[in-house]
């Protein structure tokens, strides 16, 4: 079993300098944030935790609350550190971290290595199903896929930390969540990080946040390619620019899945195409498509006025208005909304 690391609090500017200073000594480290309200509009930034890698020997957790001052030079080697693509950052979907660092002190972090990403790059065998047993309660789903196998192509459903961590049988090593913290979570939105002192049980919480993603990397980074998860969580941190648009993407249940177009990048130069329900601009290879004789027999056609007039014309192909996770998880969900679908020219 491992050693339980060094937690540190981290409530003024000359303990952070210090702190970011002693972190200088390592090439790897692992990065966690909590708040309230998360990702969401108003949402607070409360506690950076940021561990060494490896082992997990040392914990700062940076109260932001008592950091508002972002100018303050003290600062600096903290942001340095974080924005310095030359030291690796361990994290557990780190969407959120990346958006509010950037939000609450305007830092772009670097060198990002996404453990939850890395899951699903090297996902072993009998995770396999994990990503079909979301769909296959549905059976105008399993239909569909019946007929297009190709619909699932890419497409990963994703699994949280603690799931992970049971899965690899390293849980037990960091102890149970604590239940009392997760319902504080559901139940309030997480304001109890604003409290202050920080109560003892969210200094644990946030210190085996940072156990976990540990021992999870333990596991999964010697299988993974490190160029491709460094490019690949690069890519998967730029998904949500705004809080607005990462709530709006909850209850169409993207932030289940692996975003299309993160984990294998079309080449530079490809065009994008937008999707109707999520609103990302997408490579063609997102989307189902057809040839343009295939749709002249169909009765489906888009409605929109200027694919009408042109009508299928020879050399182009057509290509569904919705990305082919969104039709999956539309038609699982039997939303009302995809009466509007059809099929659109590809220019
Ligand atoms: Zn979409």
């Amino acid at each position: 079993m491992a050693s339980a690391p060094i937690v540190t609090l981290i409530s003024t500017y000359e303990q952070a300098a210090a702190a970011a200073q002693a972190l200088t000594r390592y090439s790897t480290l692992i990065l966690d944030c909590e708040g309230q309200d998360f990702n969401r509009p108003g949402g607070v930034l409360s506690i950076i935790s940021v561990g060494t890698y490896p082992p997990s020997e040392i914990v700062y957790l940076f109260d932001v609350l008592a950091l508002q001052d972002k100018e303050n030079p003290l600062l600096a080697p903290l942001f340095c550190l974080l924005s310095d693509p030359g030291v690796g950052k361990l994290v557990w979907d780190g969407r959120g971290d990346f958006l509010e660092l950037w939000l609450t002190y305007g830092v772009v972090v670097e060198g990002i290595l996404d453990m939850q990403l890395a899951e699903v790059i090297r996902r072993p065998a009998y995770m396999k199903s994990h990503t079909l047993n979301y769909f296959s309660k549905s059976k105008a789903v399993m239909r569909d896929l019946e007929s297009n196998p190709h619909l699932l192509d890419g497409i990963q459903r994703l699994v949280g930390l603690d799931h992970c961590a049971g899965i690899l049988r390293v849980l037990d090593e960091c102890g149970g969540e604590d239940p009392a913290v997760t319902t504080l979570h559901e139940t309030d939105g997480g304001s109890m990080w604003l409290n202050r002192p920080l109560p003892p049980m969210l200094r644990d919480y946030a210190a085996r946040d940072i156990q976990l993603i540990s021992r999870v990397s333990d596991v999964i980074l010697p299988r993974v390619d490190m160029e491709q998860l460094r490019e690949a969580s690069a890519r998967y941190m730029r998904v949500y620019p705004t809080r607005e648009l990462k709530e709006a993407h909850v209850p169409l249940e993207l932030s289940k899945f692996a975003p299309l177009d993160v984990i294998d990048a079309p080449p530079p130069g490809t065009p994008a195409y937008p999707c109707a329900r999520c609103g990302r601009m997408l490579s063609l290879s997102c989307f189902a498509t057809r040839e343009p004789t295939a749709v002249a027999e169909g009765a489906e056609r888009e409605p929109d006025a200027s694919v009408q007039d042109q009508g299928p014309s020879a050399g182009h192909r057509w290509r569904w208005t919705m990305c082919r996770l969104c039709v999956l998880i539309a038609v699982r969900k039997s939303e009302a909304q995809m009466e509007s679908w059809g099929w659109s020219l590809v220019p």
